[in-house]
């Protein structure tokens, strides 16, 4: 049994990850500031053994009473809608937030995990994308402030680890869908689902020849708690291989959801990577991890939980 801090423990990731943690036995620490996270999302976490949930911004101020194990940093919008939206919080939360996330695995002499993310690779000219490769990205373009963000994350817990032996582990997650995004949050995969279930067209943007790869939330929890536990400071990616055009992802959603009313076409934002999909070698090889829910079956899972949530908000 462990105590585990989990910034961002409100959010879509990080309340799949706070229930799985508070399933073996650890004590939660939850701190979000619901800028995105919802706490509707660990409604069922109040009440059980060990759950605790503080409304603060680790960007402002981190303090935590006790012992604790491990640091676990999910806090921060991810969805191309919030880089247009709230830019400087994201950079705040990636830069700041890390930091002090960071001075609390010092003190308390806990393990700290990072959650960064594809989109330090940018828009890759290398494909698949193995941890070893560098990255293209824009820092001054409208996804900077999430890519730079993460980058500065990343750069820092390596400090933290260099210099003070804090031990670290960095996770690059690759687009996760599942049960609990924010029906607005922008998203493709939410975009089309419920554009579907309402009856709308489903927004392609650009000719959907741009490629993603699109992992079960429980896979990608897995993968953490995987990368968590091991000796292996990382960075390693957790995501799904399977790659789909953006187009044959609309297709597949309009064939599981019939009330769909066809695609319509719009502009493609600027710098929207043109392919993405990971290398999972090192995931493989070390944490003996791989997905097993394929993109059928997940999004089934996913759209009877979005059908739910919508015939509850009416
Ligand atoms: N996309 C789309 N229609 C939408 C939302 C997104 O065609 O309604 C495209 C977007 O341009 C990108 C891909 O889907 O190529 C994935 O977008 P998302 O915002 O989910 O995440 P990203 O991987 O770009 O961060």
């Amino acid at each position: 049994m462990a105590r585990v801090v989990v910034a961002g423990g409100a959010g879509f990731l990080g309340s799949h990850l706070v229930e799985r943690l508070l399933d073996r036995g650890d004590q939660v620490v939850v701190l979000d500031n619901l800028v995105t996270g919802d706490v509707a999302n660990i409604e069922g976490c109040f009440g059980r053994d060990g759950f605790t949930f503080h409304r603060v911004d680790v960007s402002d101020f981190v303090h935590v009473a006790g012992d604790v194990d491990a640091i676990m940093h999910l806090a921060s919008p991810a969805s191309p809608a919030d880089f247009a939206s709230i830019p400087i919080q994201i950079l705040k939360v990636g830069s700041l937030g890390t930091h002090r996330l960071l001075g609390l695995a010092k003190d308390k002499g806990a393990r700290f995990f990072l959650a960064s993310t594809s989109e330090v690779y940018g828009d890759p000219q290398v494909h698949p994308q193995p941890e070893s490769y560098w990255g293209h990205v824009n820092p001054i373009g409208p996804r900077g402030c999430y890519d730079e963000a993460k980058r500065f994350a990343e750069a820092m817990t390596m400090a933290y680890h260099r210099t003070h032996d804090v031990d670290i582990r960095i996770v690059r997650i690759f687009n996760t869908y599942g049960p609990r995004m924010r029906p607005e949050d922008g998203r493709v995969v939410t975009n089309f689902v419920v554009q579907a279930l309402r009856g709308e067209e489903l927004t392609v943007y650009g000719d959907g020849s741009q490629t993603r790869s699109f992992c079960y939330v429980d896979d990608e929890v897995e993968g953490f708690l995987r990368l968590l536990d091991s000796d292996v400071s990382g960075p390693v990616n957790i995501g799904n291989p399977g790659e789909f055009t953006v187009l044959q992802l609309a297709e597949l959603v309009a064939e599981m959801v019939p009330t769909a009313a066809g695609i319509r076409f719009e502009p493609l934002p600027t710098d929207d990577p043109a392919q993405r999909r990971p290398d999972i070698s090192l995931a493989t090889d070390l944490l003996g991890w791989a997905p097993t829910v394929d993109l059928r079956d997940g999004l089934g899972r996913t759209i009877d939980w979005f059908r739910a949530r919508l015939s509850r908000s009416g």
